[in-house]
């Protein structure tokens, strides 16, 4: 826990956050700013600050973090129709909290990535 990360803050309760799932590992809450009609974060409670911090001891973790991702999809209903994932890494990947979230986008076409 990270006392100036926001991901850690919200993960701690200590911000409130719209939150769609919880267990001991993740927690997944609504984007502030839904870029999307579905538009989830997927996060590992620990503090985790960039894809560049993975390594292979988070290799259970990343798997986890993805088929809940996959989960909360098929909750929704948008399995079928489709939706993207996401990974943003440091300023060229748009990277703008640095906390590990994967992002779940869908309900929508989604445009082409450039
Ligand atoms: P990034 O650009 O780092 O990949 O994504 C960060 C995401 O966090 C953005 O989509 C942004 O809208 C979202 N975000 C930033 N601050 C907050 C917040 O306080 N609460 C929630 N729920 N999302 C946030
Ligand atoms: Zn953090």
């Amino acid at each position: 826990m990270s006392s100036d990360c926001l991901f850690c803050r919200i993960a701690a309760g200590e911000i409130p956050g719209d939150i769609v799932y919880e267990d001991d590992e993740l927690l997944a809450f609504n984007d502030i700013s839904p870029q999307a009609p579905h538009h989830v974060l997927v996060i590992p409670k620990a503090h985790v600050g960039t894809v560049n911090d993975l390594s292979v001891e988070h290799a259970e973790l990343v798997g986890r973090l993805v088929l809940r991702a996959q989960a909360i999809a098929g909750d929704r209903g948008i399995q079928d129709s489709g939706y993207r994932l996401i990974l943003n890494c440091n300023a060229h990947g748009g990277q703008t909290v640095f906390h590990l979230h994967l992002h779940l986008l869908g309900g929508r076409q989604l445009m082409a990535l450039g």
